[in-house]
């Protein structure tokens, strides 16, 4: 594939733009073609796809044995409010670790289940202090959860997980994490981090299409949440045991969405699982760090803080640099980039996940610069950050 100009915007394997975005993302061809065909939900071949995938989503955070898989009909946030709803009960009292919108989120969802939390907050651009978080978890023996989020995707930041599920576990704590945006991605062990339950979507890292969730639950923890729940929908012991003996979804599955990744997981198995997901991701994180900074970007998050997931960078402040031109410009040559949504600076993003190589990369830093000269932002560095 030759560098894309303005007259031959880049786009996916079907001719779509390229989402550089916190999803949905950009799959391959293969994984859209395996939606060609109506399943029953009860049909034989279904069920034994719908089993393979659950038992392959545990495994790829080492939990065969001791966790299980339950699935969630819906985006991302459905699994973290089932996870959340049905793993605390009515007198919990969860500690929360937000840096980000995900942690925000997770914290209207438990007020609004009307269990108590207490909040530890740090800026967007920095992770928990851990001696802090061990000073309220000492402090505060009511507290029965920690819940932390692997990624946050409001600025990329990778926060200190394995610390996190070691102080938990130090004060007996459960721990719950949502690890959305980089489950698959970047390597997660979740007997060692002695989670009580990981969850995460379909359509990040894992490159299927949206439209299912899930939690890897430790079997045991999940058989202790009887009772919790405050949706019927949401429950996830009820989903369980509904497999447990039918092997069936209790109400109608995104049959599409699962054979898709079905499919993604044989593409994800054959890049190698983990290791190759993330070196692909890492790699082309790198080449838009890279890139993006020679032409004067700067991204916030300094280096030892990046997940190779999606980058935040600072809103230039040329006065000839307009958003609304750079991002369109970018659409135009087939890239959708994110508007960011933090409170510490004015940014916008652009994720390195997806069905995104290294050539799509270099063609992406190739249309910034073009959207540039088109803006008459000639020179680089000091022209763009002034
Ligand atoms: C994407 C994401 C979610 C879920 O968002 P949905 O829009 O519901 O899919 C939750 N947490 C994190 C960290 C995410 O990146």
């Amino acid at each position: 594939m030759t560098q894309p100009s303005a007259l031959t915007p880049a786009v996916s394997e079907t001719g779509d733009p390229l989402l550089l975005t916190p999803g949905p993302l950009t799959t391959s061809r293969t994984v859209k073609a395996a939606m060609m065909h109506d399943w029953g939900s009860r049909d034989a071949r279904f069920i034994s796809i719908n089993h393979a995938v659950l038992a392959q989503l545990a495994e790829i955070v080492h939990g065969e044995g001791a966790y299980v898989t339950v699935p969630v009909q819906g985006s991302g946030s459905f699994a973290v409010e089932a996870m959340l709803t049905s793993f605390v009960p009515r007198a919990g009292k969860v500690l929360l670790l937000i840096n980000g919108a995900y942690g925000l989120r997770a914290k209207r969802m438990l007020d609004i289940a009307g269990r108590e939390t207490v909040v530890y907050a740090s800026a967007e651009d920095t992770p928990p202090d851990l001696a802090q978080v061990e000073a309220l978890l000492r402090q505060t023996p009511s507290i029965t959860h920690v819940f932390a989020v692997h990624c946050e995707t409001t600025s990329g930041i990778l926060n200190p997980v394995a610390e996190i599920g070691a102080l938990a576990a130090k004060y007996k704590k459960s721990f719950l994490l949502d690890a959305m945006s980089a489950f698959g991605a970047v390597p997660l062990n979740a007997p060692a981090l002695q989670a009580d339950a990981v969850t995460a979507s379909s359509n990040k890292c894992l490159e299927g299409v949206p439209g299912l969730s899930f939690v890897v639950c430790r079997r045991e923890a999940l058989a202790a949440t009887q009772g919790n729940a405050t949706t019927l929908v949401l429950d996830l012991l009820d989903q369980w045991r509904n497999f447990e003996s039918t092997g069936q979804y209790r109400f109608t599955p995104p049959t599409h969405v699962i054979a898709a990744l079905h499919q993604a997981l044989d593409e994800f198995a054959a890049e190698g699982g983990v290791e190759g997901r993330g070196g692909r991701y890492r790699n082309n994180c790198r080449i838009l760090i890279e890139g993006m900074t020679a032409l004067g970007f700067e991204p916030l998050l300094k280096d030892g803080l990046q997940a190779p997931i999606i980058v935040t960078f600072r809103m230039p402040k040329h006065p000839r640099f307009d958003f609304q031109h750079f991002y369109d410009g970018l659409k135009t040559r087939g890239f959708v980039i994110y508007p960011g949504k933090l409170t510490v600076a004015e940014s916008f993003r652009i994720g390195c996940i997806g069905r995104i190589h290294e050539t799509e990369m270099r063609g992406l830093i190739a249309a910034v610069h073009d959207v540039l000269k088109e803006m008459e932002i000639t020179g680089v560095a000091d022209a763009v950050r002034s």
